[in-house]
C-alpha cells in the first residue's frame, strides 16, 4: 500500500518535472523561431506609435512608394517634402513616373 502511494507521488512529481522541462524547451524553440524569422524586419512596427523628427531610427520606418505601392525603409527611399506632407518613391524610376 505504501509502495503504491510512493509510485503515485513519484509519477506526479515526474509529470510536473516533465512539464517544466517541456515548457523550457518550448520557450527556447519559440525564441529560436522568432529570431530566425523576424530578426531583420523588427524595427518597423515598433516605430508606429512614436512621432517626431528624430532622424536615426526613423530611417528604418517602412514607407510606401506613392507610385507603385512598394514598402521600403525610409532611409532607402527618395523623399519629397517633410512631415505629414512627405511623399516617398522607391526608385528614380517611380519618381519619374510621378512627375510625368
Ligand atoms: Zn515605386
Amino acid at each position: 500500500m505504501i509502495r503504491y502511494l510512493l509510485i503515485t507521488i513519484f509519477s506526479l512529481l515526474a509529470l510536473t518535472f516533465f512539464r517544466a522541462i517541456m515548457g523550457v524547451v518550448q520557450k527556447a524553440v519559440v525564441n529560436e523561431v522568432k529570431s530566425a524569422m523576424g530578426g531583420e524586419d523588427q524595427p518597423a512596427p515598433s516605430q508606429a506609435g512614436k512621432s517626431g523628427p528624430t532622424a536615426g531610427p526613423a530611417a528604418t520606418t517602412l514607407r510606401k512608394c506613392v507610385t507603385c505601392g512598394t514598402y521600403k525603409p525610409e532611409g532607402a527611399m527618395i523623399r519629397y517634402g517633410s512631415g505629414d506632407k512627405a511623399v516617398f518613391f522607391c526608385s528614380a524610376d517611380c519618381e519619374k513616373k510621378a512627375n510625368a
